[in-house]
């Protein structure tokens, strides 16, 4: 089987720069199953659906019309890598993501990521959920306060205004959201490993999963 490598954890915990990198190292395919969340809330707001709507966001989820090309991601020809990042839009994707048949409906989608040679998948279910199969399932989190220093920072790059209190109440509301949820809650995998890197640079975090992915 094509193995899998599973990174989970809460919001700006750097799942997606460690995914990236370990992806990198090990010439493997990624899935930011975020994005998938992300673009169905996005989907959602331009065609005025509401985010209660279980059965037309489901349907809209199913048929997302969204591809990955050269590190960007589109729906239908319209690069929305920028526009997913927005903090609204992170917002509405924890909403639509309660809803279980939304969830349900992405469950392929993200199965389909699994090619060769490998997969690094990024979430908050990779590895309870999306793939309990996997070779290694690593948590990731970091304190409150540094992944909303980290959020900051990276919403300024993208030329995104934003505060940190602000932010830091945004994210312990979505942890919360996201840990209190019935569908797929976010916690570790029985046997994953955690891997707190609130005082860890990138490099060390990525040396500390390809030890772990070695053994
Ligand atoms: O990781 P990211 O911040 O892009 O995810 C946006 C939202 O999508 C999360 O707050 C979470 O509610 C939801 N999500 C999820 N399951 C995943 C990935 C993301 O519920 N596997």
């Amino acid at each position: 089987d094509v193995p899998v490598l599973c990174i989970d954890g809460p919001t700006a915990s750097g799942k997606g720069t460690l995914a990236d990198q370990v992806a990198q190292r090990l010439g493997y395919a990624v899935l930011d199953s975020g994005a998938l969340y992300r673009a169905t809330a996005l989907a959602a707001q331009c065609a005025g659906v509401s985010l209660q709507d279980e059965e037309r966001l489901a349907s809209l989820a199913a048929t997302l019309p969204l591809h990955f090309d050269g590190g960007r991601c589109f729906l239908d020809d319209e690069d929305v890598t920028d526009a997913l990042r927005a903090e609204a839009v992170g917002q509405g994707a924890s909403t639509v993501a309660a809803l279980p048949k939304v969830r349900q409906a992405l469950h392929q989608l993200q199965l389909s990521f699994r090619r060769v040679p490998g997969l690094v998948a990024d979430g908050r279910d990779m590895g309870t959920a999306i793939f309990p199969d996997s070779e290694l399932k690593v948590f990731l989190t970091a304190s409150a306060a540094k992944r909303a220093e980290r959020r900051h920072k990276q919403l300024m790059e993208k030329g995104f205004s934003a505060n940190i209190t602000g932010l830091l109440r945004d994210l312990e509301e979505r942890d919360a959201r996201d840990k209190n949820r019935s569908a797929s809650p976010l916690k570790p995998a029985q046997d994953a490993r955690l891997l707190d890197n609130s005082d860890l640079d990138i490099e060390a975090s990525v040396n500390q999963v390809l030890t772990w992915w070695s053994e």
